[in-house]
């Protein structure tokens, strides 16, 4: 193994510059969720190159293929990069600047998706080293409801052939370029959204007692809610309740009929996630008819939690210590974002890990999702041999 290791180091070397010339073709031709045509055609004929065969059109621009080795039956493991950029106008400058007005890949899936065509190269060039398969999954979507991974497994991505486990990566503003980070089990939230109409009688602000003050409503149903958080909650589950809007459009001596409120809903246990969506709605609307009025209480459901199998992923860290040395590996914290990788990690054995890519003293230091985010490029000469190396790794055990 350790000269498949070197070996796999010294084409991720060979082909580092065409990795970082694939992310910046696709970070100056960003395409937003669910309309990454070009970028699904650039991957398609990426892959064509190299002698594969995509299947494409999955969930509309999704791709898949297949990297068969030796006895290409006995094992199948998942690779996954998502493809789509935000509505973001690019502040950055520099020659691989959004050359599409108002879209920007913020979010690093255009490295992820220059990456995985990397480790796809490699993979092809060591295929007769290796037992099993490999499946690539390049996916429309992550940043939109409902998320093209579950709508990618709901056109059978996860079948003939079915992967074994799942992995996935994801670029890290906060950790430094070289650095690998892992966690086992929970990692990342469940995202539900929820709008609440409050609805009282409005009226002259001077005769509260012929009125439903909805405002009054309003505001004990945002503080009761926090209630589910501080006594509902078993406290080793983590949640987060966090209301950012609250309209109530009267005027200093009006009272509006409604009020309209919307919030977000995370945690990371799906049974709580659903319970915790149950007391909510019965607190609110018990308060606000208490209270003398009425509550429309909605709720969109976005992702699931995003769980790391334990056992794959202490495998996975341990076959990233042995290639990028146990310096290298860093720890993350829960990050109560969602991430639409959880789909397959409710299905599959998953380990999602991020790839460190901040730089400070090149000032690479933006927070993904601002108009300034970029990259430190070096992780793209790493990212593909690793990713590589894991595959393999996680095949051959
Ligand atoms: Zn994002
Ligand atoms: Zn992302």
């Amino acid at each position: 193994m350790f000269d498949l290791q070197q070996k796999i180091k010294s084409l991720a070397k060979e082909q580092a510059a065409s990795v970082i010339a694939n992310r910046r073709h696709l970070h100056t031709n960003p395409e937003l969720s669910f309309e990454e045509f070009k970028t699904a055609q650039f991957v398609a004929e990426e892959l064509r190159a190299l002698g594969l065969t995509p299947q494409e059109g999955i969930a509309g621009t999704g791709l898949v293929a297949l990297i068969e080795g030796k006895n290409p039956g006995k094992k199948i493991v998942g690779l996954r990069a998502d493809m789509d950029a935000l509505p973001i106008v690019e502040a950055n400058d520099g020659p691989y600047k959004s050359q599409v007005p108002g879209v920007m890949h913020a979010c690093g899936h255009d490295v992820h998706t220059a990456s995985l065509l990397g480790t796809a190269r490699i993979l092809n060039q060591i295929k007769d080293q290796f037992e099993g398969t490999i499946k690539l999954v390049f996916q429309p979507a992550e940043e939109k409801a409902p998320g093209g991974a579950s709508l990618m497994i709901k056109e059978g991505v996860l079948e003939n052939p079915r992967p074994i486990s799942m992995m996935g990566q994801h670029v890290a503003p906060n950790i430094p370029v070289g650095k690998i980070g892992f966690r086992e089990g929970m990692y990342m939230a469940s995202t539900d959204e929820l709008y609440v109409t409050v609805i009282g009688k409005g009226g002259h602000a001077a005769a509260p007692d012929q009125l439903i003050d909805p405002i009054l409503i309003a505001s004990h149903i945002v503080v009761a809610l926090q209630q589910i958080i501080s006594r509902y909650r078993k406290p080793s589950n983590p949640a987060v309740l966090s209301f950012g809007r609250f309209i109530a459009d009267g005027v200093t001596n009006v009272i509006p009929n409604e009020v309209t409120l919307q919030g977000t809903w995370r945690c990371m246990d799906e049974q709580w996630r659903e319970d915790g969506l149950k007391k909510m709605k019965k607190m609110a609307e018990g308060m606000a008819e208490a209270m003398g009025g009425s509550c429309v209480f909605e709720i969109v459901k976005g992702y699931p939690f995003l769980k790391n199998h334990p056992e794959l992923t202490r495998r996975v860290r341990s076959a990233a210590t042995e290639y990028m040395g146990v310096e290298n590996i860093v720890d993350l914290d829960l990050w109560m974002a969602g991430e639409d990788f959880a789909f397959y990690s409710q299905v599959v054995d998953s380990c999602f890990y991020r790839l460190g890519t901040r730089n400070e003293a090149k000032g690479i230091i933006s927070g993904v999702h601002t108009p300034t985010f970029d990259v430190d490029e070096t992780s793209l000469e790493i990212a593909p041999g690793l990713m590589s190396w894991l595959a393999i790794a996680e095949l051959a055990c």
